[in-house]
């Protein structure tokens, strides 16, 4: 036994060997050493005390899919070495072989999966400085490539995407993604495949698995690695799931410059989809928006806010289709209701091709695509359908509601949607969304859902072994197969009671054991009127055990034919298996077209119950203008009433908003709502607002200063200048811009200065527009420098030295920062409070210099500034006279330089 675990082990060794034993699947070495805590099994010995101890655990068989979920969730590969032949049948040693191979990143069973979570595995490959990724979910068959220009991109979309495995093709990997894959404990599985030495070969195989003559039809070059990449991905997944995988038909080139890019900084600090301090996501927009009611809708809408759209058309085409659906609640609630009761035909049609559909799911997919008929029948508009009979057919037709913004006059008024089904309805649709027209005119496969209904028994059982799949009717075959069988019963009834009457017996019995099959048993006290042809089998305390040739030929005809039957039952299973597999592309349009419309109805929802407006879209770089905008997310977790605000970026006039205010004071939440709203509004979703005009933005950044951000305690002020340096590098006067306290990360003067100097940038050259929320009220100041920085602030109301938070955005700057009211509130000692007035006034009064020091303890080291003898009194003027007169202009930093020059400007004020 050990010789053979060794020899599987040696042809796997990275990955962790189950291994039958008996009940239990066992673990030995290294393996059980680093699987016992994750599995949360005792780590026991095997011969211990002697020179052979070795480590092991185990788990029990019957549990052993629980197991392997929670190897695979710490980023393990698992091996399945199971019995291959029954034990009781053995001769010597039972026979295994490795079953499965079950890796993080190509799992396609249910049990092991999130219903509304993508299970991706990422190929990747890089040649100096270029790479590419094949990015393929084997439980839905979707499949794209990617380029990546630097590793730095790679690791932001691999971030975002968060692949469970990461298969590496090429020898090495920058470090950015090694740095990555250890920072996510992701699967990195090493990819040595013979096939695919070189580029040529590896495009021959994806054109022979697609069917096509060459890839450029995809938009894949000769040669590039993003070839390499889909090859790699292909052939791992086919060869570690032995199937062709004839699920994954195509392959999707993924352009980066499509959508609205969001990086993965700018995703955490907005809290798409996990909260910054808990990664939790409750608090996040996702869980605001995701009132989808299908697996498949949840995860499309995932796709949709990783990726909102660009261009203003296909936005306002979502729009309209939301737009229909907020204006019409009841077919929402209709739709909506119909939708939950469709199974997920993605993973259902990915199991039936690699033959892992059990019979329920079949059904599961039958009886979804019954209700499809139906479900596309309700999303025809109300003024076209007929009234329900039940709701009576004689309603008058001026009763029926008239469609909002009709203006097309009556047209479709005549002609009913559903007596137009299927043959493509737009036309009678005139006035209704394309996005719902075209979901109302998807293919709903009525030929398959007929051929399931009419396979599949009503309820099937759960396993093929069991029997009862196939419906009666199918095969002639097999009903007779089946009536044998169960009609053995009826049979042996009969031949008892024929036997009875032969012998004079009324005891005698027909029974049925394991051992002998069918028997005839006769009591001692009837032994007298045994017939000469009974065979004695077996004697027991009272009974004699007989067999007779007849009754051996009836059990024969009974055991084959259920026998028959199964073999059968499998045969027809299997075959509606391989029509499930061949409809797979008009299946999978479906599934789409569901999913879309899933999400859809998802955010008209979101948007009824919050009473959200359709945003206006403008163009590329057009003003972003809100009004009474809300916060998603705070204003559904506040219990107080949310403040709304207004909002205006404007290339021309206000590309920068600069806002102060207290700490508090509400700037994060402003800036992160403003950000929002634009990404709803691009996602094609309504936004919580009382009016919005929205440009399109082409990115949005978001970064927040390094003691503010929550995200990662690592975090370092050098990380925020590095990312600040990438927004001055990438936005363009199309981005949208959040800056949270950037440059708070450091001494102060070194933090107003590197703020300022980044204002001028993005004023001066690539002006995104630009919201940017500091406690350095001095910053302020810029705005009477530069023509398109405005400031704002947040309104406060004081009172007794307290402070009252209005959480109003209004025109001005802050004029202090209300530390010491805020550290009031906070709790801090009164008398702390009281000596940090002291200390502030002191502040206030310049005895300090620019370099944050004490006046009076400025030593010779330090730039002079003369120590002029200021008074309230002196004019302005002379002051900054004075100050000059006394500046070192050659021990000057320039930083200290600006700074002395801002000064001297407010002074002059
Ligand atoms: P700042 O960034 O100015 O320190 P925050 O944005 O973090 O302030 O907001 C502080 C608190 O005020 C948060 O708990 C938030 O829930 C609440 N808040 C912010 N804006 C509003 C608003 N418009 N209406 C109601 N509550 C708000
Ligand atoms: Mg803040």
């Amino acid at each position: 036994m050990l010789r053979h675990y060794l020899e599987v082990k040696a042809a796997h060794p990275d990955a962790i060997l189950m291994y039958r034993m008996g009940d239990f699947f066992e673990l030995f070495f290294d393996d059980a050493v680093r699987a016992a805590p994750i599995l949360e099994v005792a780590l026991t010995a095997r011969q211990k005390g002697t020179d052979n101890e070795a480590p092991m655990c185990g788990v029990p068989h019957h549990a052993v899919e629980g197991y392997i979920g929670k190897l695979l969730a710490a980023g393990l590969r698992v091996v399945i070495c199971d019995q291959v032949e029954d034990p009781k049948e053995a001769k010597g040693l039972v026979r295994r072989e490795v079953t499965r191979i079950v890796t993080p990143g190509t799992v396609s069973d249910p049990a092991l999966l999130e219903g509304k979570e993508e299970n991706l595995l990422a190929a990747v490959v890089w040649r100096g400085e270029e790479g590419a990724g094949a990015l393929l979910e084997v439980s839905t068959g979707h499949f794209g490539v990617r380029r990546w220009g630097s590793p730095e991109q790679a690791a932001d979309e691999l971030e975002i995407l968060r692949p469970r495995e990461l298969l590496q093709v090429s020898d090495s990997l920058p470090a950015a993604l090694t740095a990555w894959v250890e920072r996510r404990a992701v699967c990195l599985t090493p990819f040595d495949g013979d096939r695919l030495l070189d580029l040529r070969r590896a495009a021959e195989s994806l054109e022979r698995h697609f069917g096509v003559a060459t890839l450029r039809g995809f938009g894949l070059g000769e040669g590039e690695p993003a070839v390499l990449a889909a090859a790699a991905a292909l052939a791992y997944v086919q060869d570690t799931q032995k199937s062709e995988l004839a699920h994954v038909r195509t392959l999707l080139v993924e352009v980066r410059d499509e959508g609205l890019v969001l990086d993965p900084t700018t995703l955490a600090n907005l809290e798409i989809f996990r909260t910054l301090r808990e990664g939790a996501k409750r608090g996040t927009l996702l869980s605001v928006l995701d009132r989808t009611v299908t697996a498949p809708g949840g995860r499309l809408l995932k796709a949709w806010l990783r990726r909102p759209l660009r261009r203003p058309e296909a936005i306002e085409e979502r729009l309209d289709a939301v737009a229909e659906l907020v204006a019409d609640a009841p077919r929402r609630e209709r739709l909506r209701g119909l939708l939950a009761e469709v199974a997920d035909g993605e993973r259902l049609l990915a199991r039936a091709v690699l033959g892992t559909l059990p019979p329920r799911e079949a059904a599961a997919l039958r009886d979804s695509l019954a209700r499809v008929p139906e479900l596309l029948a309700a999303l025809a508009p109300p003024w076209s359908s007929r009234p329900e009979p039940e709701q009576g057919t004689d309603a008058p037709l001026s009763s029926r509601p008239e469609p909002e913004e009709r203006s097309d006059g009556g047209e479709a008024e005549g002609s009913p949607l559903r007596s137009s089904r299927p043959g493509g309805p737009s036309a009678s649709l005139g006035a209704t969304s394309g996005l719902l027209c075209a979901i109302a005119a998807v293919d709903p496969l009525a030929d398959l859902a007929a051929e399931l209904a009419r396979v599949l028994t009503e309820s099937p059982s759960a396993s093929v072994q069991d029997g009862d799949v196939i419906a009666p009717g199918v095969d002639p075959d097999l009903d007779l197969c089946r009536s044998l069988a169960q009609g053995s019963k009826q049979h042996i009834l009969s031949l008892e009671a024929a036997e009875r009457t032969r012998t004079g017996i009324p005891t005698l019995k027909i029974r049925y054991n394991k051992v002998f099959g069918y028997y005839l048993e006769v009591s001692h006290a009837h032994q007298g009127k045994v017939p000469p042809d009974y065979i004695r089998k077996q004697t027991l305390v009272n009974a004699e055990r007989y067999v007779t040739p007849e009754i051996k030929e009836l059990e024969e005809k009974i055991l084959s034919a259920e026998e028959r039957q199964l073999a059968l039952e499998q045969r027809h299973y299997s075959a509606l298996l391989g029509a499930i597999a061949r409809e797979g592309e008009r299946l999978s349009r479906l599934a789409e077209a569901l999913a879309q419309l899933d999400v859809l109805a998802a955010l008209a929802e979101v948007a009824a119950r919050g009473r959200w407006v359709r945003p206006e879209i403008g163009p590329p770089g057009a003003p972003i203008r809100v009004r009474e905008g809300r916060h998603p997310v705070v204003e559904a977790a506040s219990r107080e009433a949310f403040v709304p605000n207004d909002a205006e970026l404007d290339a021309e006039s206000a590309q920068i908003v600069l806002l102060t205010g207290p700490n508090m004071g509400g700037k994060s939440t402003y800036l992160r709502q403003v950000a929002l709203l634009v990404l709803l509004a691009q996602l094609g979703s309504f936004v919580p607002a009382e009016a919005a005009t929205i440009g399109v933005v082409d990115r949005i950044f978001s970064r927040v200063g390094a003691s503010d951000d929550l995200a990662r305690g690592e975090s370092t002020f050098m990380v925020e200048m590095i990312e600040t340096a990438n927004i001055l590098h990438q936005a363009t006067d199309q981005s949208l811009v959040i800056l949270d306290e950037v440059g708070r990360g450091t001494a102060t003067f070194d933090g107003l200065s590197l703020a300022w100097a980044i204002v001028e940038h993005l004023h001066e050259t690539k002006r995104p527009k630009t919201l940017f929320a500091t406690h350095y009220h001095e910053l302020t100041e810029l705005a009477a420098l530069l023509p398109r920085v405005v400031n704002r602030k947040m309104a406060v109301k004081e009172w007794q030295d307290r402070i009252v938070f209005l959480r109003r955005v209004v025109p001005g700057s802050a004029d202090k920062s209300y530390g010491l009211q805020v550290a009031r509130l906070a709790g801090l000692p009164a008398s702390v409070i009281g000596r940090a007035g002291e200390i502030l006034a002191n502040l206030e009064a310049e005895e300090y210099d620019f370099a944050g020091r004490p006046r009076r303890a400025r030593g010779k080291a330090v730039p002079a500034v003369a120590e002029a003898q200021m008074t309230l009194f002196t004019p302005p003027e002379q002051v900054v006279a004075d100050i000059l007169r006394g500046t070192d202009v050659d021990q000057l930093t320039p930083v200290a330089a600006l700074n002395l020059l801002a000064s001297l400007r407010s002074r002059l004020r």
